[in-house]
């Protein structure tokens, strides 16, 4: 199976890909296209894309994928943030096609239902449209729920299909956003209702990347707090079943727990690798 954590890139992205082979053999990273509280690039990172390129080869990392930043709202009524949440988008396009990286994971904002499917459909093309990216897959990333937020997994389905850009597209699912928003997947019941649903509005053939967390807060509760592996809501139990699900054993995934230092990476990988073997 493909495990992989995300990387801060405080000391760059040389260092955050070399620590994540070396320190925590993992075989895809994740790391933010900038400083994923502001708008501005604010890396101070020298590294050229060819050093990058480089780095991702020799240490056999595969897939790379970028996360964009945290003020993004494609579906917003808002029109200033709107068309910065475009322009930001398609930089981070532009980025992530740069590197080579196969994926670009969006949050997919907050708005009203309707209103927030025109926008997010004319946002995903004006990117594709302007940067003639064609090789990065946008993977919108479903929420907790919370606010006016429009991540449900029924809502990126629909995105999906209705887009011109559909075959650039695809889903990341992250598993504590899903316990949040009300799927009990610390059983095999849960589990398989979650699945019914991506099969049903998403396809799983568009299911590209898992973020695997545990939930700090309850199930229903839309609250987005991610909490180490087996010790949340999902618990032990929860990820064992996820990884013995013939349907994801190909798709990556990510772990995005709490963490301070890489020791917090290294003990949740071991927990995860240890339950993906029994
Ligand atoms: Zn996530």
């Amino acid at each position: 199976m493909i495990f992989g954590v995300h990387m801060p890139l405080k000391g760059g992205i040389i260092k955050a890909l070399t620590d994540a082979r070396k320190e925590l053999n993992c075989d895809t990273v994740q790391i933010f296209s900038k400083n994923p509280r502001g708008w501005k690039p604010a890396y101070a990172d020298h590294a050229t894309t060819a050093d990058i390129k480089i780095s991702l080869n020799m240490h056999k990392i595969s897939p790379l994928v970028l996360h964009s930043i945290y003020l993004i709202n494609l579906a917003s009524a808002n029109d200033e943030i709107y068309e910065k949440s475009v322009k930001a988008l398609a930089e981070d396009l532009l980025r992530a096609e740069a590197l080579g990286a196969q994926f670009l994971v969006t949050h997919v904002g907050s708005g009203e239902k309707e209103e927030a499917l025109k926008r997010l459909l004319d946002a995903i093309d004006r990117a594709y449209t302007e940067t003639g990216v064609h090789n990065t897959i946008l993977l919108l990333e479903n929420s907790s729920g919370a606010g006016k937020h429009v991540g449900e997994l029924e809502f990126i389905g629909q995105v999906i299909k209705k887009s011109k850009w559909s075959k650039n597209l695809g889903l990341c699912f992250d598993t504590a956003h899903a316990y949040a928003r009300g799927f009990d997947l610390s059983s095999r019941k849960g589990w398989n209702e979650c699945l019914k649903i991506i099969k049903n509005h998403v396809g799983m053939e568009k299911l590209y990347l898992i973020h695997a967390n545990d939930s700090a807060s309850a199930l229903g509760s839309k609250i987005d707090r991610h909490k180490d592996i087996g010790k949340g809501g999902i618990g032990l139990e929860g990820f064992r079943i996820m990884l013995n699900l013939p349907e994801l054993a190909r798709i990556p995934m990510i772990l995005e727990t709490p963490k301070k230092s890489i020791d917090d990476d290294r003990r949740n990988l071991k927990v995860i690798r240890k339950l993906a073997v029994i």
